[in-house]
């Protein structure tokens, strides 16, 4: 195989030409200033109008709904730490769940720093949250609750819906983080009963470092950046205005291919579940089996290393993740897996494909192949595995 083979969609996805195509002008001689008078400004403004409709159209939201912002990690701490502020003279309660990418969880952290206490409800085996314990966890005093619409990692989707009704019962705010599943899945704000919705452009191939932050008419967030009338003052500094024009793009084009790719990338997806179980003993799908985000797939591999296998897959062509990207540098086990229930020596050797309608099988056919080589390879050289064959042979 001459070019890499792609399986990490979910840590970002390659550009589209064509969002590379319109965002082009406005490097170039589109390079007003949104807020200037003039006709060049005026030009810019109108391209990123433009996109903010685009963007909205995609959700059932108003265009005044979206907020432009450098990223979902952005949006998600946006959404949290203004709400937190917002809401602080009603209570100082926010739930959120333990498989919450960290862009959440560490902006939930920083809030307990700041006085206000968070309830992590737990998932099941598949990583769905548990209603029962996101209900219990209400109380008088509790603000807000976020809930990711897809994980990162295992690619669970959760009960949005019911969420949403969950929260709007006990007159709640709803934040769900939808990096992984906007431009993927469906997404109707207005019938999931959505208050605030984080989104990335470069998750739909889209540029990098551009989101948004859909907020609900009517929820008074405060502006999280100050210094400017941008995003109706909310969001202050000057429009990323190619990014913003890409990300337009970008959830037009996914928008309108989004049920082919999701059929395409199922198939794909289930196929390569079929062999890894049939032909990699020992191997345990992790999240929801059907449930689940239509790329992704996620397997725990015993007696094994993920690093290792990620080193070796590498060598042969192919772009994998052991699980979220901004943690892959870390050794520690991830957060998701030991959510699942996944003792930690089982959780550390997993591995993340996600892919997308443009692989082929017969790309997954030689990712297969490889795999089971490497994974051979790999536990010839693990003591724990050779103890499990004497085990075996005694029994
Ligand atoms: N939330 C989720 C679920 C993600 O998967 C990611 C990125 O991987 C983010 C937030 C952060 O988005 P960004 O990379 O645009 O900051």
């Amino acid at each position: 195989m001459d070019k890499p083979i792609y399986l990490d969609n979910a840590a970002t996805t390659p550009t589209d030409p064509a969002v590379v195509e319109a965002m082009l002008p406005w490097f170039s001689a589109g390079y007003g200033n949104p807020s200037a008078i003039y006709s060049l400004g005026a030009q810019a403004k109108e391209a990123v109008t433009l996109a903010r409709e685009t963007v909205a159209g995609t959700l059932n939201a108003q265009p005044r709904e979206i907020y432009f912002t450098a990223g979902g990690t952005e949006a998600d701490n946006w959404a949290l730490i203004a709400a937190a502020q917002a809401y602080a003279g009603k209570g100082r309660h926010i739930i959120t769940s333990a498989v919450e990418h960290h862009a959440v969880l560490h902006t939930c952290q920083y809030l307990e720093k700041q006085g206000f206490s968070v309830t992590y409800v737990g998932v099941d085996d598949q990583g769905v949250v548990r209603l029962d314990e996101l209900r219990a966890a209400l109380r008088p005093d509790t603000i807000l609750i976020s809930v990711m619409f897809a994980n990162n990692e295992i690619g669970t989707l959760q009960p949005i819906a019911q969420i949403g009704q969950i929260a709007r019962e006990a007159g709640v705010l709803f934040h769900t983080d939808a990096v992984q599943a906007y431009g993927h899945l469906p997404i109707d704000v207005k019938t999931l009963g959505v208050d605030l919705l984080s989104a990335s452009g470069h998750k739909l191939r889209g540029p990098k470092g551009v989101g948004f932050l859909y907020v609900r008419e009517g929820v008074k967030l405060p502006s999280f950046l100050h210094g400017g009338a941008q995003e109706r003052a909310r969001r202050a500094g000057t429009e990323n205005v190619p990014g913003v024009v890409g990300l337009g793009e970008a959830a037009k084009l996914a928008q309108a291919s989004m049920a082919r790719r999701a059929e395409a990338e199922r198939e794909l997806r289930d196929y390569l579940i079929g062999r890894v179980e049939r032909e990699i003993p020992y191997c345990r799908l992790n999240g929801h089996r059907t449930q689940r985000l239509p790329g992704n797939v996620n397997f725990s591999f015993r007696f094994i290393e993920g690093e290792s296998m990620l080193i070796l897959l590498d060598q042969a062509g192919i772009c994998a993740s052991s699980g979220s990207a901004c943690t892959s540098s870390s050794l520690d086990p991830s957060h998701v897996l030991l959510a699942i229930g996944l003792p930690h020596e089982i959780a550390h050797g997993s591995l993340r494909l996600t892919l997308s309608a443009e692989n082929t099988r017969e790309e997954l056919d030689y990712v297969v192949d490889r795999l089971k080589e490497i994974v051979q390879r790999l536990r010839q050289m693990s003591p724990l595995y050779e103890d499990f064959c004497r085990e075996q042979e005694r029994s």
